[in-house]
């Protein structure tokens, strides 16, 4: 396996007239963790769900672990793949949203053995033994048999990392996955984000907050316009001379 673990070439992503990707170039290394910036409308979230098909592509190549996720090759030509291919690529690549997205009607636990039953086949006691080691990871362990709208949004979230984990993902993608909670609750998503980064997890994280940033990223990209515009090591932030340096100030 190639030490680049996602690949992005050449691409280009159009709604309707609006062009929202406009040439992304991006390798990521095995147990790399990259923090994705820039300004609201630059296509961050739109270029995370293209790398696990959420969304489609209309120009250019994007390969998780040599892989093509959601098209196969036909000559020189990129063909959709069927949906049951496109799920089998997708297990690898994990991604915790905004706003949680647990489901409602399951328990905690429930959320995170969901897949692993359905998809993998796992028996429900290996699941639920395996779903309990998850809970117990991201601090959740009493919170097993609790519905979602019993937690707090940074429990919530937490779940979504570990329901995530449970597919035994290669990649996690984060898209703002703080930005809805208070600033509390904030410390404890990136507290289980950064034991990940730790444990060598290679993850695309967009977000802002630049305490993450130092603790835990190696790179910072940072889009505007549908365009990495800058990329630079994470611990060269703070002397970025160019676009990143500005954004970032201007966070404060
Ligand atoms: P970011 O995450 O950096 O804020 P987005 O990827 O959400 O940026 O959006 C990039 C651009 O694409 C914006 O102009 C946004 O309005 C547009 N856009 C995002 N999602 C859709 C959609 N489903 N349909 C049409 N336009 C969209
Ligand atoms: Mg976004």
């Amino acid at each position: 396996m190639s030490d680049v673990v996602i690949r992005a070439r050449g691409v280009h992503k159009w709604y309707g007239a609006l062009h929202v990707l406009r040439g992304i170039d991006l390798d990521v290394h095995r147990g790399e963790v990259v923090c994705l910036i820039g300004p609201s409308g630059s296509g961050k979230s739109t270029f995370l769900r293209t790398i696990n098909h959420l969304e489609v592509i209309q120009e250019g190549r994007i390969t998780v672990d040599d892989r093509l996720i959601g098209y196969r090759e036909d000559g020189d030509r990129l063909v959709p793949e069927r949906e049951d291919q496109i799920a089998v690529a997708r297990r690898g690549i994990g991604m915790v949203f905004q706003n949680f997205n647990l489901f409602w009607h399951m328990t905690l636990l429930q959320n995170v053995v969901e897949a692993p039953t359905r998809v993998l086949g796992l028996s429900p006691a290996e699941a639920r033994a395996r779903g309990l080691e998850l809970l117990d990871r991201v601090g959740l362990a009493e919170k097993a048999d609790v519905y979602p709208r019993k937690l707090s949004g940074g429990q919530q979230q937490r779940g979504a990392i570990a329901r995530a984990l449970a597919m035994h993902p290669e990649v996690m993608l984060f898209d703002e996955p703080t930005s809805a909670l208070d600033p509390e609750t904030t410390g404890e998503v990136l507290a289980v984000m950064e034991e990940l980064a730790r444990e060598g997890m290679t993850m695309i994280v967009a977000s802002h907050e630049m305490g993450f940033v130092r603790r835990a990223a190696h790179r910072v990209v940072m889009m505007e316009g549908g365009l990495i515009v800058e990329d630079v090591s994470a611990s060269r932030v703070d002397e970025s001379t160019g676009r990143v340096r500005d954004f970032v100030v201007r966070l404060h």
